[in-house]
This record gives C-alpha cells, sequence and structure tokens, in this order.
C-alpha cells in the first residue's frame, strides 16, 4: 500500500465522506509525513521530511542533555522513527511522540553542542514540500555548509553496448521501520513484497540477457527518492515497485498496477507512455495467470513519488489484498508468491521484446 490517501480522498469527496468513517477521511486529509531522509556531512546534518502537504512547525532547544524539539503541527507519520537505526556524528537519537492535540513532537538528541534551525522547502513546480532540520556542530566554518555532492551510485557503463543486458530494477515496498500494510494475521507488506521480489530478481537473473536489481535485499527503510536514485544508479531499463495492497472494505481483492499520472498534460511523455506499455503487459501477464485475478482491469494511475524515475518505464503492482484475509493467506504461501513472480517477471520480458529491447 503506498499513499492510500488519493484514494480515500477521491472517495471522500465522490460520496461526501457518507460511507466512510469520520476518522479515516480525517486521516486523509491530514499532513502526513511520507519519507525521511538523512544528509549527513562532517560538520553539518540535516533530516529532510518529506510531506504531502504544507505544515506549521516550530522549534526549540534545551540543554543537559542537549536537544532540540520540533513540533510537526497536526500532523502524521506511518512509519515509527523511534525504531530509526542511524549513525551520525551530530545527532545520537531520534525519537517521536504524537501529542493528544495531534501535534508530532520529534526530539533530537545531541552528541555535542550544535546549532539548528528548521524550515519548510516549498516546490515551485508542484512537487511535494518538505521539512528540513539541520544541525551545524558549532565552531564549523562555512564550507561545510556547501551542499554535499550527489552521491553516485555504482555504474554499470562499462557493460559492451551491444551486449548490454536488459537490466530490471524490482522496488520491494516499504521496509525497516515502515512495515507498509498489516494483515489481521500479522502478514506484513514489507515482508512479502521483499519476499514476491527476490523471486523475481531470481527468475530474471536465469535468463541470458536480463539483469534484476533490488533496491532493497534485507528488512531496511529506503526512502523513495532513494529508490529512483537507484534505479538510475543502474540505469534500469525498467523499474518494477511491488506492493500490498489494504483497503477498509475486507472483500477487496485482486492485484492493480498503478503508472504515474501526468495530470495536465494533453499527451503523455514518451517515458510515461512506455510505462503504460510495461504496466499493460504486466496486466495481461496477471490475467493470463489462473491462480492471479486482477482487482482493476486497467491501469490505474497516481502520482506516486517512487514512479518518478523520469525516463525509466516505471510501474507500481499491489499484488493482493492484506486486508483480505484469503488473500493474505495467499500472500504468505510460497506457491502464490511463486505465481505472482512468474506473471511480473513475463510482463518484464513481453515488454522488453515489444520495445526491442529483447
Ligand atoms: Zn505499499
Amino acid at each position: 500500500m503506498l499513499e492510500r490517501r488519493f484514494v480515500l480522498k477521491a472517495m471522500a469527496l465522490s460520496v461526501g465522506g457518507l460511507l466512510l468513517p469520520a476518522s479515516l477521511v480525517h486521516a486523509a486529509m491530514k499532513p502526513r509525513i511520507t519519507d525521511v531522509r538523512f544528509l549527513t556531512t562532517p560538520n553539518r546534518t540535516r533530516i529532510i521530511f518529506s510531506l504531502n502537504q504544507e505544515i506549521k512547525h516550530t522549534l526549540s532547544s534545551m540543554s543537559n542533555p542537549d536537544r532540540v524539539v520540533v513540533d510537526m503541527l497536526d500532523t502524521d507519520l506511518s512509519s515509527d522513527l523511534n525504531l530509526l537505526t542511524f549513525s551520525d556524528p551530530i545527532v545520537r537519537k531520534i525519537r517521536t511522540d504524537e501529542l493528544s492535540n495531534g501535534t508530532m513532537r520529534t526530539v533530537f538528541e545531541l552528541k555535542d553542542e550544535a546549532t539548528s534551525r528548521a524550515f519548510l522547502l516549498k516546490d515551485k513546480s508542484g512537487g511535494k514540500p518538505r521539512l528540513v532540520v539541520e544541525f551545524t556542530a558549532t565552531g564549523s566554518n562555512d564550507s561545510a555548509r556547501d551542499e554535499p555532492a550527489a552521491k553516485k551510485g555504482k555504474s554499470v557503463a562499462s557493460r559492451d553496448a551491444n551486449k548490454r543486458d536488459i537490466v530490471i530494477v524490482l522496488d520491494p515496498g516499504h521496509g525497516g521501520i515502515d512495515p507498509g500494510a498489516i494483515g489481521a494475521g500479522g502478514v506484513k507488506e514489507k515482508d512479502v513484497a521483499l519476499a514476491v521480489a527476490k523471486r523475481v530478481a531470481k527468475e530474471i537473473n536465469a535468463t541470458p540477457g536480463y539483469k534484476a536489481f533490488l533496491t532493497r535485499n534485507d528488512d531496511r527503510f529506503v526512502g523513495l527518492t532513494r529508490r529512483c536514485t537507484i534505479a538510475r544508479s543502474h540505469q534500469a531499463d525498467l523499474f518494477i515497485s511491488l506492493h500490498a495492497d489494504a483497503f477498509h472494505i475486507p472483500s477487496a481483492r485482486g492485484a492493480s498496477v498503478y503508472c504515474l499520472s501526468e495530470r495536465g498534460r494533453p499527451t503523455p511523455t514518451p517515458a510515461n507512455r512506455r510505462s503504460l506499455m510495461l504496466g499493460n503487459t504486466l496486466l495481461s501477464a496477471i490475467a493470463n495467470t489462473p491462480s492471479l485475478s486482477l482487482h482493476f482491469k486497467s491501469i490505474k494511475q497516481a502520482r506516486f513519488a517512487v514512479l518518478k524515475t523520469n525516463e525509466i518505464p516505471s510501474v507500481l503492482v499491489e499484488m493482493a489484498f492484506l486486508s483480505n484475509r484469503q488473500e493474505e493467506l495467499l500472500l504468505r504461501k510460497s506457491s502464490h508468491q511463486a505465481s505472482l513472480a512468474k506473471a511480473v517477471t513475463l510482463g518484464a520480458k513481453n515488454f522488453a521484446s515489444q520495445t526491442g529491447l529483447a
């Protein structure tokens, strides 16, 4: 499940909230932290909270021990930051608390004295706003304030252009502190997404001329922007993000395929056209697998951050509903995971041959 608020929001508008409990509608409208990233340089640490909308915030510092409190007013956090593991020269620990008035309180415990500030970065191009909490080690000079050069991932450019493998990057959704959806029986989205992604990678890597990479190989938190960066660093020919759905109506079932929405554009960009093609080959592969079923028979479009890979054809597959008791049981089954993996692999390969990659 990813950014389900789009669906909830649309439903709340279309039915006037009548069919949804007030709390759900409210949750859908409330500002939410969607991603947390660390940017660490020797003298400065930035913690970047991606948000779905602008928020109000306050910052105050306290000593003994040195700590900084950032309050984000009326803001939700889907993951538990208290479990976030990191190693940083300035920040020792982060803990969060939801206050009774809905404020998200984040306390940063510092290893040493540091100046702090928090500011909202508003994206003028219509992207999502970010709240940046910045710590600068006291006594550090201004040169340390330069933006760190973007870390380049391992390049695979050394491959011979004529013999280049078709590179497929698989993105198991969620991970680490972010479990994603959790079924009534305790099955976590992050675990099934990883299990299926590993199976797809195995199938793909067993095919000559193809190479698969994962955005995470184990149970760890990876930010959405980082996932796109990983895909680009591998020079991916296509990118498939794997998720499991959840909905408040327990009978909802089946798989769905999402592409990035380009609302407001008169015609799709070439990259988006290729994403739609990839979405269609995946939809057909799922529809043609007897043990699998589709929730939506056609591609859905949404503004998922993980699909903003620019030039790389990218789709997000919701494999089944964890909120559906039967599908939760299926998602845990090895045979069902194998069917899903086969369908995803087939869809990816069909896309490769249709577009002349293979
Ligand atoms: Zn998800």
